[in-house]
């Protein structure tokens, strides 16, 4: 039995390496997952670098699941990165709405414009890409593996899973990164690089899952040390996250009109911080201070509704209350009168779609 991931390592360097592309790429052939930005293997046609961008930026911590009807649709709008260059950019962020993680949505717009403003055509290399918006390191080795065929190697959580435990590395993530890098370098062959990207990424979709590894039906099973050793189910072991900070604030739902003619007034978050830029309820602070002070920006009679909305952040969590108010004409912070009857088309983000929805919950009429 093996005792470190550098023994097996050199296993695989001597001789292993190709036999695993080579299962791979032979398994990949029949059970390629079906994905609306992915050139079938043996189809011969040529990937949309546009579209394996747009893909790879939308499945920046988002699942395909997630992704699949915002992809749909932002190229049925937007066809060819051209258009999306010159889309308005609150158009782009209200599509994007509730994807989360909205600098990638800034970056989108900014990248798109860059490529268009160099001749409209993606760079073909790592070095290339990487300079480009939003677009990192491991985006970067994706498009160029998947849309350009070079040799890259592509690690994604899917594949940190399936490469710990092919070679049992037993250190916790993210202080194994190194070696699983190292690792997949070892195994990536010089052809078919994207194929081999997909293959391993459909791998731990498919087979090598979070819970319960399939070794039975897996392809490379036989180059498998973890499967040998009996620790496929724990690895890959994870250093425990501290807990995240939470913060409080408050939304302001402040409303005119009666029946048909309901409005409710939203705000543009500021240029920059958290969810800059997009459409919002009024709120106090919350993201720039810390807890927000719960003082309404309008005087009125105020009511504090019974509903809260939870949502986490990458750096805190978030517990929102929700206060409603009738507007009795005073001045009201700059923004807009928004339709109630049509509020699901104000591309709000995720937290304030939730406190739109729960404050009309509780206040269904607009009564005070
Ligand atoms: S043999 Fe099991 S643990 Fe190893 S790569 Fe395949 S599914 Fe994952």
């Amino acid at each position: 039995m093996k005792a470190s991931s550098e023994m097996t390592l050199s296993d695989k360097d001597g001789g292993g390496a190709g036999a695993i592309a080579r299962l791979l790429l032979r398994w990949y052939d029949d059970h390629a997952r079906s994905l609306p930005w992915r050139i079938a293997p043996g189809s011969g046609e040529s990937p949309d670098p546009y579209r394996v961008w747009l893909s790879e930026i939308m499945l920046q911590q988002t699942t395909v699941a997630a992704v699949a009807p915002y992809f749909a649709e932002f190229t049925r709008r937007w066809p060819t990165v051209a258009d999306l260059a010159a889309a308005p950019d609150e158009d782009v962020l209200a599509a994007w709405a509730g994807l989360g993680y909205y600098a990638r949505a800034r970056n989108l717009i900014a990248c798109a414009r860059e490529v268009v403003a160099a001749g409209g055509v993606f760079p073909d290399t790592e070095e290339g890409l990487r300079a480009l918006p939003g677009v990192g390191a491991y985006t970067a080795a994706a498009i160029a593996a998947i849309a350009f065929g070079r040799r890259a190697v592509v690690v994604d959580a899917n594949v940190e899973r399936v490469v710990s435990r092919l070679f049992a590395i037993r250190t916790p993530l993210p202080a194994s990164k190194p070696e699983i890098r190292t690792a997949t370098d070892a195994i990536t062959p010089e052809d078919r690089a994207g194929d081999f990207a997909q293959a391993m990424m459909d791998l731990g979709a498919r087979v090598c899952t979070v819970r319960e590894p399939a070794c039975l039906i897996c392809p490379i099973a036989n180059h498998c040390d973890a499967r040998e050793q009996g620790i496929a189910a724990i690895l890959p072991a994870k250093t425990p996250k501290k807990p995240r900070p939470e913060r409080t604030g408050t939304a302001f739902w402040i409303e005119r009109g009666e029946g048909d003619a309901r409005e409710v007034l939203l705000v543009s978050r500021p240029a920059k911080g958290m969810l800059a830029g997009m459409r919002a309820l009024p709120s106090d602070g919350w993201s720039a201070r810390g807890d927000g002070d719960g003082v309404p920006p309008v005087n009125a009679h105020w009511q504090v509704l019974e509903a809260s909305v939870t949502h986490g952040f990458t750096h805190f969590t978030l517990t929102m209350q929700l206060m409603a108010a009738r507007h009795d004409g005073g001045d009201v912070p700059e923004g807009e009168w928004w339709p109630v009857a049509r509020i699901g088309d104000a591309g709000l983000p995720t937290l304030f779609a939730r406190a739109a929805a729960g404050a009309l919950a509780c206040w269904p009429d607009g009564d005070d």
